[in-house]
């Protein structure tokens, strides 16, 4: 049957042109237009890109033919999305408050963005001046939009209009593919006698050539193949081609990121039996092709990855694929390497340190199947797999799975998502789950699987102690080291083991402590820590904008000590110089991990113990596992703990635990010391006994008081322009329009400004939604968004859903 209609999401993200319009399918493009493909359609007066999302016989009731434009070309020879992915795009959207068109950009490969281009053409009549101006003094020229002002553009469309330059908008697929030099050998026997017979019979090189031509009738190497296998030279290769015995070819290569190399290979473990239980209720759901998730709550070195990975082998064994998120900054050479030692080059990588090229190459071994196992940060959940058996989330509690920027979503969502698609299994790990995940396997709707001893024999947790840097101060001056730190990295790196130090910078400079008691200014209404604005001289409450004067005396204990609480790696890297020169040092954060490969490096110098000391942010508190680390010391647990987030605890919680946990790993034991100006602090005791549980029930308590999530869905509404009253007056009317039309059990935190309040010359003001039910305001929420749009120059206005962060 003819389809002759195509629906087509184009390349116009707004949210008046957010859904498909019908484009007729001319009969010559009628076998290469399929859902999924991108084509080259018009859209008012403009040519622009679009998705085809599906194929019509019936023109729409409510369109006329002559109404229906053709598509104009296609872009793709076999579609680069599948219908899956089109469906989870839309779905995306609609629960994003976001644009169809935006996730579909969103799942491809940046080097299939669309580049939009102009070529100039001169035409009769035009000027050498023009020429020289315009097109750069040549007949013909490709230019993009920002190669001329406003005033060049409109110049150049005076110039079109007088037809003495033609404009044609040209969209250029950037999907580059690599290609390098082969040789094909002759296929026919015939030709290859022939050229025997005219061969002298000093020429010993064309022979072996023609020999193995022979052998080898129509078979492509590349050159280096030739030449390394044959040892031949590339005179000879072309002495070849001159003869007819060869036959010069490009052939496509793949662009493959640097595997890891590494002295050791991983082995499969015996698992324990608790990791035996969590195996086994996994694969169970693999083989029964049951959509169940999963919460594998395992203490740090549990063994969850020995789990991970030996469930993948199952799935891969009954012929399906794996999908395997972590976040970017767990992504380790370590972690990389132990992927590859089991799956070796079925298994594709997807992380920030591909070039764009490799990046298109990877995805596109992942679609044409030659994959089995995708690991990858956030975005890699859009992998193109089609045959899906297991997806497994690590670190499920992290934030980076979430992201900020437009459009919004959460890769663990879209997992779960996923796995309900493909009937598949979705595990999410964790030591230190979210509240969200560990609530819903409270009630049953995640299966909870634990994993409470480390899987070494030999390691157990290590020891934590607190120390009071309220009293370090005071003995000992202004610095970064207790004197109980100090002693203990003697000790440690005195008898030739290593030591992580963290300095927890997660923190921003604009928040108050007392230097002396620890006490950290919070909001009556919200109990929530203030943040400092220097410019009124006052304390606000981010969320609920209740504000008072930065105290001079600490309202605790009197102290004048009151300031804010900052201090860098450099810092510390200088003091440590100072107090133990004798120990090398290597600091990660993200001044030194910057250039491609410096952070793999750094790691690999510490594994091969050149220096003693691994300074960082909190980089190195996630994924690495090196024998020889027996301490780890926290300079500052606090600074997490005075951010105006909801989830300042949790987070602290998390991290701490992480740190910690890089302690001890094999047979030594262990050491922990966390310094903190407030040490009675519940998220400090529990982390000291290794208690997520505990933590878990006392901040469940907390947060139903509070009523915020898990007992409450968010939804975060954020303005910003560049002119700070107009995005205070517009919140605000916003605010008033939302509160009369929200359903009364939906509450409204604010307006008021965000932490951080501007960025890039615009000024940000947010509300945030407190509700039960999470879609009870959905529809209002959209009817926001197209307002916004009609909104003036300047404004701009987004939503999200279950933010992870309010800064
Ligand atoms: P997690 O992912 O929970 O932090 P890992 O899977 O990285 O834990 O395991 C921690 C260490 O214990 C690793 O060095 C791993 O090789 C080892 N390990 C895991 N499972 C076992 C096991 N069953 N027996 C012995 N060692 C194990
Ligand atoms: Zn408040």
């Amino acid at each position: 049957m003819k389809q002759s209609y195509a629906q087509v999401v184009v390349d116009v993200p707004t949210q008046q042109t957010n859904r498909p319009y019908t484009y007729l399918i001319p009969s010559e493009l009628a076998d290469q237009v399929r859902p999924g493909v991108r084509v080259l359609v018009a859209f008012g007066h403009r040519s622009v890109l679009g998705y085809v999302v599906n194929l019509t016989e019936e023109l729409p009731a409510d369109l006329k033919e002559e109404q229906v434009k053709d598509v104009l070309t296609v872009l793709d020879e076999k579609p680069v999305l599948s219908k899956e992915l089109l469906t989870l795009a839309h779905d995306l959207a609609e629960s994003n408050f976001s644009y169809w068109v935006s996730f579909l950009a969103l799942m491809l490969p940046t080097a299939l963005k669309a580049d939009y281009r102009k070529k100039l053409t001169a035409l009769e009549g035009l000027s050498d001046e023009d020429r020289v101006t315009y097109l750069d003094g040549q007949q013909e020229r490709l230019v993009k939009t920002k190669n001329f002002t406003a005033k060049g553009w409109r110049a150049i469309r005076e110039l079109q209009k007088e037809g003495q330059l033609a404009v044609v908008p040209v969209i250029e697929n950037k999907g580059k593919v690599k290609t390098v030099l082969a040789y094909q050998t002759n296929a026919d026997h015939e030709a290859l006698e022939a050229i025997q017979e005219q061969l002298g019979k000093g020429a010993k090189q064309q022979q072996r050539l023609l020999d193995f031509a022979m052998a080898h009738p129509g078979q492509t190497f590349s050159k280096q193949e030739w030449l390394s296998q044959l040892d031949t030279s590339v005179a000879s290769l072309n002495t070849a081609v001159e003869k007819g015995t060869l036959k010069k070819v490009q052939v496509e290569v793949k662009r493959r990121p640097d595997s890891v190399s590494g002295s050791w290979v991983e082995q499969e473990k015996v698992l324990n039996p608790e990791q035996r239980a969590a195996y086994d209720a996994i694969t169970t759901a693999i083989v029964k092709k049951k959509n169940e998730t999963f919460l594998l709550e395992g203490i740090t070195g549990s063994g969850k990855t020995e789990v991970y990975l030996q469930a993948a082998q199952e799935a891969i064994n009954r012929g399906e694929q794996v999908l395997f998120l972590v976040p970017e900054i767990a992504l380790t050479p370590q972690m990389q390497k132990r992927v590859q030692d089991r799956f070796g080059d079925k298994t594709a990588l997807l992380h920030s340190g591909l070039s764009a090229g490799e990046r298109y190459d990877e995805w596109r071994r992942i679609r044409e199947g030659k994959v089995q196992v995708v690991v990858g940060a956030r975005s890699a959940v859009f992998a193109p797999l089609d045959k899906l058996g297991l997806i497994i989330v690590d670190e499920e509690h992290e934030a980076s799975y979430s992201q900020s920027e437009n459009p919004h979503y959460s890769a663990r969502d879209v997992a779960l998502w996923r796995g309900a698609y493909h009937h598949a299994p979705v595990v999410l790990g964790s030591a230190t789950p979210s509240l969200e995940s560990r609530a819903r396997a409270q009630k049953g709707v995640y299966q909870l699987l634990t994993l409470t001893a480390r899987a070494n024999p030999a390691a157990s947790l290590p020891k934590v102690d607190i120390v009071d840097m309220r009293q370090e101060l005071l003995d000992r001056g202004d610095t970064n080291f207790s004197q109980e730190l100090l002693d203990k990295l003697k000790e440690h790196l005195g008898r030739g083991e290593q030591a992580v130090l963290m300095l927890n910078r997660r923190g921003f400079s604009s928040f108050v402590m007392c230097r002396d008691c620890g006490y950290v200014p919070r909001d009556p209404n919200c109990n929530l820590a203030m943040t400092l604005h220097m410019d009124t001289r006052t304390l606000k409450c981010h969320y609920c904008d209740y504000q008072e004067a930065i105290p001079q005396v600490c309202p605790a204990c009197g102290s004048r000590r009151i300031r804010y609480y900052g201090t860098g790696t450099e810092k510390v890297e200088a003091e440590l110089k100072e107090l133990l020169p004798e120990y090398a040092v290597i600091r990660l954060d993200q001044d030194t991990t910057r250039k491609k490969g410096a952070m793999a490096k750094a790691l690999a110098d510490f594994g091969k113990k050149k220096a003693q000391i691994l300074l960082g942010t909190q980089m190195v508190a996630k994924g690495l596992d090196f024998p020889d680390v027996t301490l780890v010391g926290v300079l500052n647990a606090d600074t997490g703990l005075g951010l105006p987030d909801f989830r300042a605890s949790e987070k602290t919680f998390q991290l701490l635990t992480q740190v910690a946990g890089r302690a001890g790993r094999a047979e030594q034991q262990g050491e922990v010391v966390i310094q903190t100006f407030n040490p009675d602090h519940y998220v400090l005791k529990f982390a000291q006994n290794h208690d997520y549980e505990g933590f878990y029930r006392q901040e469940m308590q907390i947060r139903h008081a509070a009523e915020f999530p898990p007992y409450f869905y968010t939804i975060q509404i954020q303005c910003s322009d560049l002119d700070e009253s107009k995005v205070a007056l517009q919140t605000a009317k916003i605010a008033a329009w939302l509160k009369k039309r929200l359903p009364e059990d939906v509450l409204v935190l604010g307006p008021s400004p965000r932490s951080i309040a501007k960025m890039q010359g615009r000024y940000f003001f947010q509300m945030i939604l407190k509700m039960k039910k999470p879609n009870e305001a959905d529809e209002l929420l959209r009817d926001l968004v197209d307002r916004s749009q009609k909104a003036e120059k300047g404004f701009r206005l987004e939503v999200r859903r279950d933010p992870v962060s309010f800064m």
